[in-house]
């Protein structure tokens, strides 16, 4: 089963064609999808989106690192409240980015702490931005814990050693489209270093859009060429590993 484990299909991106954007990704035989959530504003109309579309659009909430100075117990408690929703099947996304973020490393860690907690709390899977920044993440990891559920590397873009680290944390690490990119030597090595059973897919849409897409806007659709590629760089079966990867997804988010 095809899922995309990260799509931003509330987006303002797709406000002009938001109901075929969804169907390309039914024909494209992408069977879920989980819009992740902003802040509870965005976790909310994500939790809207999920409900028009049941048993095949699920949701997430949390609070990107970009957002991490908004983080507060009252920002928490609602987004305990929506984490009760049977939509909402993950935290976040949340972590430490060092690469364009400007919030303090102090407020990041906070943020992401008390997100690894709720996790815990209310039972669900993670999904951890992670740019530049991975021996921070481990260290919070480390010392708040990782939730029960695991979770999903999300955006994967480090190397061989980083996944193979990732995967003994308990987490799947989760290649979007850059793994088709020409210049992606490194993240095809660190896919080489895995099996198909620590691994997921997304698309991170609107951004990041596979080749032969690239450069324009992403969709849900286009999570068939991340499979593909994948399977080309094992040298598996595609239906295999849609199957694998599907089952990895659902087992992480608790959904059939
Ligand atoms: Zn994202």
């Amino acid at each position: 089963m095809l899922i995309d484990t990260h799509a931003h299909i509330n987006f303002d991106a797709y406000d002009a064609d938001r109901p075929d954007m969804i169907r390309r990704a039914f024909d494209a035989g992408v069977e879920r999808i989980v819009c992740i959530g902003m802040m509870p504003e965005g976790g909310r109309s994500a939790l809207a989106l999920a409900r028009q579309y049941p048993g095949k659009v699920y949701c997430s909430v949390g609070i990107h690192p970009y957002d991490a100075d908004q983080y507060s117990d009252q920002v928490i408690a609602e987004m305990e409240t929506l984490l009760r929703e049977p939509e909402m099947v993950l935290c976040g996304e949340m972590g430490i980015d060092t690469f364009k973020c400007k919030i303090p490393l102090d407020i990041q860690k906070q943020a992401f702490a008390a997100q690894l907690k709720l996790a815990t709390r209310a039972n669900k899977g993670v999904c951890i931005h992670c740019r530049d920044a991975f021996p921070i993440v481990r260290e919070v990891l480390e010392t708040t814990g990782v939730p029960p559920r695991g979770g999903f590397a999300h955006c994967f873009s480090d190397g061989p050693e980083e996944a193979l680290a990732w995967v003994k944390l308990g987490f799947k690490v989760s290649f979007a489209g850059q793994v088709t990119f020409k210049n992606a030597e490194k993240l095809r090595e660190a896919v080489k270093a895995l099996r198909p059973e620590d691994i997921v897919v997304e698309t991170d849409c609107p951004y990041l859009a596979p080749d032969p897409h690239r450069g324009k806007r992403n969709e849900p659709a286009y999570v068939a060429h991340t499979a593909s590629k994948l399977a080309a760089i094992w040298d598996m079966d595609v239906a295999e590993v849609r199957r694998i990867t599907g089952a990895n997804a659902r087992k992480v988010l608790g959904i059939g």
